[in-house]
């Protein structure tokens, strides 16, 4: 068989998921270490031993004078990788039980390779993490109840899948109310992760000798406010000089199919202002701002970039396991892997597709559905945007516009 089949999950298929694994860790590391991966239709085969030489480091040491005065010239910047995703919802034990079997742990390990392989990786945490309590919501109809909680032992599988930080700026962190998202934040806190969402919680740690901060938004209560655009200016303005990188995440737009697209205008959803993404993320930009990760409409849409910043406008779904309509484009799960200086400026990146299968978690996808309609959407919404998208996901920044 084609390690590209997708298969059922059984331990007999291990070997064939660990090749399809390796395959797009190299080729993730390949971008990692090569910003100028040159975008071709070619064979899978040779494009990945293309890519493997990519990936081996270059000698530390120059070989001649030329080198040694290129290197005085224009010393190496550092680069930090990052690994973003959008929606995680690991299974809910309420209204009643809708866990997977076995904790859960296998649901993320087919991509885990690659999320645990950057310096960086981003989810957002869509419910809580929380043991009894009382929900904030009513449920009318069991059946139709989408009021999340999650046992905090599976944060184990966050953590086995490699997360350092975590979103909880959403509309379902206070499904159990405050109870709910101060047992999320320090169930996250001590298994080691950070987080950002409730009001005045911020992310900050540091990664290889630089400071990073991350800042949660979502137009819902109790949560970092993305309506009241000049605060959150100054907000971002006060944490960048603080941080050598700083990451916004925004739970922000509308919901399902229909909202692929990027409005450049106030988004309403159920009667809620979702706020106006594009005005949002370049305001955080100006403010600071060095990688905007937007999630919440659930499919993903375009990406930009702006004033050297990448801006991801939505990750869409990517492990939600119960409760969360994976159809269609609902069900594309792109892993956005982006190599930043340590100034925060883009250097390159590679959208890696995969797609939720169930009861199965994310499964990568050889067709690479999510990279072309992000590609896709990026030239409809954006034309102009200095980036190059491959079909098979990888960014760069158009040549003809690199500065020099
Ligand atoms: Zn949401």
């Amino acid at each position: 068989m084609s390690c590209w089949d997708i298969q059922p999950r059984s331990d007999r298929d291990l070997v064939g998921n660990f090749r399809s694994t390796l395959v797009f860790v190299l080729a993730s590391l390949a971008v990692f270490s090569c910003s100028s991966i040159p975008a071709t239709d070619t064979d899978s085969a040779q494009q990945l031993s293309e890519l493997s030489e990519l990936a081996k480091p270059e000698p530390s040491t120059p070989s001649s004078e030329q080198a040694l005065s290129e290197q005085v010239v224009s010393p190496a910047r550092t680069v930090l990788t990052v690994s973003a995703v959008g929606d995680i919802m690991l299974g809910t034990d309420f209204p009643k039980n809708h866990l997977p079997p076995e904790n859960g742990q296998y649901l993320l390990s087919g991509v885990a390779p690659i999320l645990r392989a950057a310096d960086i990786t981003f989810g957002n945490f869509e419910g809580t993490l929380l043991s009894g309590g009382e929900p904030a919501k009513q449920c009318r109809n069991p059946a139709r109840c989408y009021v999340f909680r999650t046992p905090p032992e599976y944060v184990q599988n966050l953590l086995e899948a490699g997360f350092d930080v975590m979103s909880l700026a959403n509309n379902h962190a206070r499904d159990f109310g405050n109870e709910g998202r101060i047992s999320s934040m320090s169930v996250l806190s001590q298994a080691g992760i950070q987080h950002s969402g409730l009001e005045g919680d911020f992310a900050s740690w540091q990664v290889e000798g630089k400071s990073i901060g991350m800042i949660a938004f979502a137009p819902f209560r109790g949560a970092n406010n993305p309506l009241e655009i000049e605060a959150a200016q100054d907000t971002i303005r006060a944490f960048k000089a603080e941080h050598d990188v700083v990451l916004v995440s925004m739970h922000m737009g509308a919901e399902g199919e229909a909202a692929t697209r990027v409005p450049f205008e106030e988004e309403l959803f159920h009667g809620e202002n979702r706020g106006d993404v594009v005005l949002f993320s370049r305001a955080m930009v100006e403010a600071g701002a060095d990688l905007v990760l937007g999630h919440g409409p659930h499919v993903p849409r375009a990406l930009e970039l702006y004033q050297g910043r990448l801006i991801a406008y939505s990750l869409g779904n990517f492990c939600t396991y119960y409760g969360i309509n994976v159809r269609g484009k609902n069900g594309l799960a792109p892993i956005l892997n982006v190599s930043l200086y340590d100034d925060g400026e883009f250097k390159s990146g590679q959208i890696i597709s995969a797609r939720q299968i169930r009861p199965d978690g994310p499964t990568l996808d050889p067709q690479h559905s999510a990279a072309k309609l992000m590609a896709e959407l990026t030239r409809l919404d954006f034309p102009h945007t200095p980036l190059e998208i491959s079909n098979q996901g990888l960014i760069s920044i158009k040549t003809s516009t690199v500065q020099e």
